[in-house]
């Protein structure tokens, strides 16, 4: 599984990388925040103010269970 954060206002890319979630199991990332707050939760091209709320996150990987 691999994971996205895109800025909700002009689309730049944040963070590209393995699932957070997973990273949380190995305590690499606490969480999604953690990586906003490396920006200092504003965007860096935009300077527009970065949340939960207000980025984009796109999680994808293989679904092993059957729909
Ligand atoms: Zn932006």
């Amino acid at each position: 599984m691999s994971e996205k954060i895109n800025c909700g206002h002009c689309g730049m890319m944040l963070y590209h990388g393995e699932e957070i979630a997973r990273r949380l199991y190995m305590r690499a990332i606490p969480s999604e925040e953690t990586v906003l707050g490396f920006y200092g939760n504003a965007c860096p091209r935009c300077k527009g103010a970065l949340s939960l709320e207000t980025v984009k996150v796109e999680i994808k990987g293989r679904r092993t269970h059957a729909r």
